[in-house]
């Protein structure tokens, strides 16, 4: 079999068999493929595309080119979720206690953030001495004790798709549906877990500019999903404007206790009870409604508080973070910039805002890896909110006046105040069973 042939193939729209799709990747992940040939095939799939058969094979090779984990040690149905990334987007945080505290078992390995869009783990180790490594033995005892816990991807896990992300990173082939979906999948497939949420994004802070494109992109997910036996479904989610108040690591940690104290209440906290019943009824728990309430009743109670303080204990961390907020760092300065006219805010671009936040040094670049954990942005208003003159917007937080003038100004020009309000848009589109 030849590369090259495989090459023509795919531009020619002749779909590729399952061995010859274990060929391309096998021996691109073994190295006898040159990364040469493994760009000009991905760039035939971002022109052609592939067809469902085609990603559900790819899916299968890229899951098996590494470890796949056993998670039958686990007491009961594992349910595992992914969100496609957007900015401030914390609802990993929210619904893993929960779901726990509704007696689910959440086993979820996360990234850390790269570009504009934050990563859980980055939150998780803003968490003093919080841990996010841990043997496969460790996580499985810990989600059978306490039913939840988050670390970073680590070991073999999918080596293809290490290396073919990094490729697509560097040939402009990154926006393809088939390549994201396979992507994903075969993180979430060589996980193991029984059950998988999608909340797949779309708006100005996602991969997917609308909701039509998140729906192709979704639905393939959920049918690659269940070709490989899992209980699969997609939640399609605005991000048009960010996630709930805060963005930025330690902000959004902050934000996220705050919540499950009963502090605060927003779109994040409907969006995360939508999603913690969805993962509830995955797992068997009950229908959709029933869920909802269980949900509703673990975050008004206090217990998704007590299993998030469980679960931080468990992995090293200071759980008297929960009682005590100033224990998460902060940077050294903070500036709030106020309404300059009334108006509604209708619109807060969150592109923008994750761009100011990764300028303060709250995500991570190709160039500098690393990051200020305190540093970020606090909303003191959201999309619909009327705001008078003098009324304050927002607050940054970063190392000098200088970086957080510069993120007070684009982040002033990412807020649109108008006369009227605007016509809100639901946060949640469609559900993809
Ligand atoms: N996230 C992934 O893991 N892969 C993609 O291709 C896109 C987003």
């Amino acid at each position: 079999m030849q590369m090259y042939d495989l090459i023509q193939k795919t531009r020619r729209l002749e779909p590729l068999n399952t061995e010859e799709i274990r060929f391309l990747i096998g021996g691109y992940t073994e190295g006898s493929i040159p990364d040469y040939m493994m760009s000009a095939w991905l760039m035939a799939v971002c022109c052609q595309g592939l067809t469902v058969e085609e990603t559900t094979e790819l899916t299968l090779a890229m899951r098996d080119s590494g470890e796949c984990l056993d998670l039958s040690a686990v007491d009961g149905i594992t349910i595992d979720k992914h969100s496609t990334g957007g900015i401030g987007d914390k609802t990993t945080l929210l619904v893993a206690p929960i779901v726990a505290a509704c007696g689910g078992y959440v086993a979820k390995m996360s990234g850390k953030g790269l570009g504009f869009t934050g990563g859980t783990i980055d939150k998780l180790e803003s968490i003093p001495d919080f841990s996010v490594t841990m043997s496969k033995d460790a996580f499985i005892k810990q989600i059978n004790e306490i039913g939840c816990c988050i670390i970073s991807q680590s070991g073999n896990l999918t080596p293809a798709d290490k290396k073919i992300y990094a490729l697509r990173n560097l040939t402009t082939t990154v926006d393809s549906i088939p390549l994201i979906c396979s992507s994903i999948m075969s993180k979430k497939l060589a996980m193991g877990a029984d059950c998988i949420l999608l909340d797949v994004k779309y708006g100005y802070g996602a991969f997917m500019k609308t909701p039509e494109e998140a729906s192709v992109l979704a639905n393939l997910m959920v049918d690659v999903g269940k070709e490989a036996g899992k209980n699969c479904r997609a939640v399609i989610t605005n991000m048009n404007a960010p996630l709930g108040s805060a963005v930025g690591n330690a902000l959004e940690v902050k934000e996220v206790i705050q919540m499950l104290r009963g502090e605060s209440r927003n779109q994040l906290t409907e969006l995360s009870l939508a999603l913690s019943a969805q993962m509830l009824t995955l797992s068997g728990k009950g229908d959709v409604i029933t869920c909802r309430q269980m949900a509703e009743n673990a975050l008004t109670s206090g217990k998704a508080l007590e299993k998030f303080a469980q679960m931080v204990e468990a992995q090293g961390g200071n759980a008297h973070v929960v009682d005590n907020l100033s224990l998460l760092p902060e940077s050294r300065v903070n500036r709030t910039i106020s309404a300059r006219n009334d108006g509604f805010i209708t619109e807060i671009h969150s592109e923008e805002v994750g761009l100011a936040c990764l300028g303060l040094g709250a995500g991570r670049t190709a160039d500098n890896p690393n990051i200020d954990r305190g540093a970020g942005v606090v909303f003191h208003h959201f999309v619909g909110d009327y705001v008078p003159k003098g009324e304050p917007l927002f607050t940054v937080y970063g190392q000098t006046e200088n970086i957080c003038e510069i993120a007070c100004n684009r982040i002033m020009k990412a807020i649109r105040l108008k006369d009227a309000p605007a016509v809100l848009t639901p946060m949640i589109y469609q559900i993809i069973e």
